[in-house]
């Protein structure tokens, strides 16, 4: 059993209330770890930790703030895998082979975040008056709430806070409920690669009563979340009410589209990666494929038979695909998005069944009525619709049918073809010839529509934690 505390300003503390909560593992069940149920007195004194480490770290110089960056990187590189594995494993259920991608995406976030802080450029301006100077200066917000998500809780913890940090902000990490060790492992690496220890906090605990404080501080100056639409649009009201910057990265429902020039096999080989890595606990997973009528009858047959060959369950096991869905809960939503499809008359390609504990079998259903919950909202598990398009129109029709526009896919040795539907359909990110789950540490990650506002990696991170300022100067007197 971990028993692991807040940290605030460095120092691991119990929450002011003495209260725990416990963390479970996914592929058990069972308790592994307790740790402090922090709540707005708990949030209060992270606050005002991170304005003192604020004021510590913007004023160091770029070089400096980037070798602390270029630190963590190398720890993680060197340690991450004796730091983290287990965790990922245990706490957020990721098979041994997605724990080893999120560590080794960890550490080049790390580096991709140091290379920000020396290309935090301004600008000067054309000048009417001759003696006068204009000039734009990029500078850091303040401090950052970062609320984090279970399903990468490594990577995109790092993303949501190694470039804000990199542009000068300090931060104060609420990570999900279900993933909170692994937040403070990662504050701790943070602060022995030479972070000062108050420009990082993690206040653990729930929702309502740790990140509502957090988000309604009045001495944060911007939010980050990766989360839910629900939590997306609650945290949003508020943000907009304080006036506060926020980027908001929230759930998908991204459309993989298989055109008739493609080759069926590998097709449905990329789709069940795209769809099933994590159990499909990825925002970007293709939980809607659209496929053109040519290739429809092939592809559905060689991806029922990809989706019976997955190894699915035992997280140490390098052959498993994916293991268990976070919590119970999660494991009945998808069950029950499975259930109004059935009770639509919609037929099952293969799966439905639960594989073992919180493991779900890959589940696709076939051509589900468009109002089904499986096709409109997110089901964040191994289960995904296939439907036959007619043509390339029908198919970017299909693909734009969704209030979601994160990420898309579109498969195709065709350039004209594939560039009109990178083109017409509305989404964050188009990918030709891949799936839509990618990612890339300088790429802009986000979407539109219920997928969110603002854009994540690279300048474009460093763009929206930082605040343009325009300076002039009159030289003549
Ligand atoms: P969630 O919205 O339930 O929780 C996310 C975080 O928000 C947690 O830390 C939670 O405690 C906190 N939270 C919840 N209510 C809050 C409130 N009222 N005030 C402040 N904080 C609050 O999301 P989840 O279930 O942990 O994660 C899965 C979701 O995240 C999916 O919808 C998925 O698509 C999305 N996601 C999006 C991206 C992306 O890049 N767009 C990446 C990963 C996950």
């Amino acid at each position: 059993m971990i028993e692991r505390g807040l940290i605030i300003g460095g120092v691991e503390q119990a929450a002011a209330s003495g209260e725990t909560f416990d963390v479970l593992s996914p592929a058990t069940e069972q308790v592994i770890g307790r740790v402090a149920r922090g709540a707005k007195a708990d949030v209060d004194l992270a606050v005002a930790a991170a304005r003192n480490g604020f004021t510590q770290w913007h004023r160091l110089t770029p070089s400096a703030r980037e070798a602390v960056l270029l630190r963590a990187a190398d720890i993680m590189a060197e340690q991450g895998e004796q730091r983290y594995l287990d965790l990922l494993i245990d706490e957020s259920g990721s098979v041994i082979n997605k724990a080893r991608y999120e560590i080794a995406r960890t550490a080049d976030l790390l580096r991709a975040a140091a290379g920000e802080v020396r290309r935090l450029y301004g600008e000067t301006m054309p000048n009417d008056s001759p003696d006068r100077i204009s000039m734009v200066f990029r500078e850091p917000l303040g401090v950052v709430a970062a609320i984090v998500p279970y399903n990468a809780p490594l990577l995109l913890l790092t993303k949501m806070t190694a470039f804000p940090l990199a542009a000068g902000n300090s931060i104060v990490i609420k990570p999900s409920e279900e993933t909170p060790l692994i937040a403070i492992e990662y504050a701790k690496l943070l602060v022995e690669a030479g972070l000062p220890a108050d420009a990082v906090s993690v206040v653990t605990g729930f929702g309502a009563e740790c990140g509502s404080p957090l988000v309604e501080h009045d001495d944060i100056n911007a939010i980050a979340l990766t989360g839910s639409t629900a939590t997306g649009k609650a945290i949003g009201k508020i943000a907009m009410e304080k006036m506060r910057p926020t980027q908001l990265e929230l759930g998908g429902k991204s459309a993989l589209v298989v055109l008739n020039d493609f080759d069926a096999k590998s097709a449905a080989k990329i789709a069940i990666e795209g769809m099933f890595t994590h159990a499909g606990q990825i925002c970007m997973a293709n939980s809607r494929i659209v496929v053109e009528a040519g290739i429809f009858d092939e592809f559905i047959a060689e991806l029922k038979a990809g989706c019976e060959q997955l190894v699915v369950g035992d997280v140490r096991d390098t052959k498993s695909a994916y293991g268990p869905l976070i919590n119970r809960n999660a494991l009945n939503k998808v069950l029950a998005h499975i259930e109004d499809a059935k009770s639509r008359g919609t037929a099952l390609l293969t799966g439905g069944e639960v594989h073992q504990g919180l493991t779900l079998q890959p589940t696709v259903l076939l051509e589900p009525s468009r109002e089904a919950t499986a096709w409109r909202d997110e089901s964040f598990g191994p289960l995904t619709s296939v439907v036959k398009a007619q043509d390339l129109d029908d198919a970017i029709a299909l693909a734009n049918d969704s209030v979601f526009a994160l990420s898309a896919a579109v498969l195709t040795h065709n350039i004209q073809r594939g560039f009109k539907a990178a083109r017409e359909i509305r989404s964050g990110a188009v990918h030709i010839g891949m799936h839509s789950f990618q990612s890339n540490a300088m790429a802009p990650i986000g979407g539109m529509g219920d997928s969110g506002i603002g854009r994540s990696g690279g300048k474009y991170s460093t763009e929206e934690f930082t605040e343009l300022k325009w300076i002039s100067v009159e030289l003549g007197g």
